[in-house]
């Protein structure tokens, strides 16, 4: 049985090595984007790209058991039990690495893309006369790395589903975290599989950040989601679904409660989103079952994947309300996208931010339904 309990997370100041103050964020005053200046992670392992004087040996891997101890200490331990496939979340403060016990942690990233959630005045330099151009301010926040097994396997799809389970509750329990933290207003998780996906170790991860700002595009999609709200009454994404269930043809899956589709305007070849049919604003508020489900239908969107694009490096992005949103009329509605690097984002893209897609979304999902009829043909709407 799993037993959520909440875990004060190991020190984040102690957990890395690394020196996070360097971590600051300008402002584009043309693009009204933050970019966030993290020098030190240039200093991460990179496991595809071996360093020059590298001659075959391999990179000792710091996510297999027996190499706990190169990472810092867990802020959240999740262990599948065998007997029945059920699971357990341990206390973290207890765990000893030597007993190496686990089949799901979760770390705080060495390498930090975001600094330190404690106040830190020195993290906030005086501003220079010119500050309305030249705006700089720290950004603080967390940033995780969930390892999502014992073995050493590459992708989702090689996990047992009770491994997967447990490490997407784990992103439920640390996003319920951070949300209780004062000051987090964006927390998102994700995957880079592969290195073209952005992946520098292969050990199946995810990961996880918060930050103290609600990122401009997301601020963005949050207004449209508002304005929708406010104007029809209804949450934009649960009309979509609607929408796209009466249109059919992009449906890949859907059962009593989760719904697998190519969105009509994909921004992204073959790109598949999973939500909930039902109404949901926070990922962290669906219950162990329905993670459970959500889990096991994102595992199976990345083995069809996979059939369809053998050996493909991938990206999963998870959407849950920001906690930072004032959203009183409850427009958000949670979501998982699962994507595959087939394209290289070229010059008139950069240029443009309008993104061409040479896959319809239509024929994307007709392949994902072959992929789907043939594992369960009973199953398939
Ligand atoms: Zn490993
Ligand atoms: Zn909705």
């Amino acid at each position: 049985m799993l037993e959520a309990r909440p875990h004060e997370p190991a020190s984040l100041s102690d957990a890395s090595s690394v020196n996070r103050d360097d971590v600051e964020s300008r402002l584009d005053p043309i693009t009204g984007n933050w970019t966030i200046f993290a020098p030190h992670r240039g200093q991460r392992p990179e496991e595809f790209v071996p360093p020059k004087d590298f001659v075959g040996k391999q990179i000792r891997c710091p996510f297999c058991p027996g190499n706990e101890s190169e990472t810092p200490p867990p802020v959240w331990v999740g262990r599948v039990v065998e007997d029945d496939s059920s699971h357990d979340v341990l206390d973290p403060s207890s765990f000893q690495s030597a007993k190496n016990d686990w089949s799901v942690r979760v770390v705080p990233n060495k390498f930090p893309a975001v600094g330190d959630a404690s106040p830190r005045s020195h993290h906030a330099p005086k501003p220079p006369r010119e500050a309305s151009l030249f705006t700089r301010r720290p950004l603080t926040g967390g940033h995780e790395v969930i390892i999502e097994s014992r073995s050493h396997a590459t992708s989702l799809s090689q996990l047992d589903v009770a491994e997967i389970q447990l490490a997407f509750l784990a992103f439920r329990d640390r996003i319920r975290y951070w949300r209780g933290v004062p000051g987090i207003a964006y927390v998102t998780a994700f995957k880079n599989a592969g290195a073209r996906a952005g992946a520098s170790l292969r050990h199946t991860h995810s990961q996880l950040i918060a930050t103290d700002r609600v990122p401009s595009a997301v601020a963005s999609m949050i207004d449209r989601m508002i304005r929708h709200r406010v104007s029809s009454g209804c949450c934009l994404l649960c009309d979509l679904v609607r929408a796209e269930l009466k249109a059919r043809q992009r449906v890949v899956w859907r059962d009593k409660s989760l719904i697998a589709y190519c969105p009509f305007a994909s921004h992204l070849p073959m790109l598949v989103r999973v939500t909930t049919l039902e109404h949901q604003a926070c990922y962290e508020d669906l219950d162990d079952l329905m993670i459970e489900s959500a889990a096991r239908l994102v595992r199976r969107v990345v083995a069809w994947l996979e059939k369809i694009r053998p050996g493909t490096a991938y990206n999963f992005c998870l959407h849950t309300r920001p906690p930072g949103t004032q959203d009183p009329p409850d427009s958000f509605h949670w979501s998982i996208d699962i994507f595959p690097r087939i394209t290289q984002i070229a010059g008139f893209e950069w240029g443009s931010h309008c993104m061409i897609n040479p896959v319809l979304p239509e024929i994307a999902a007709s392949k994902f339904r072959a992929c789907a009829r043939e594992e369960d043909p009973r199953r398939l709407r």
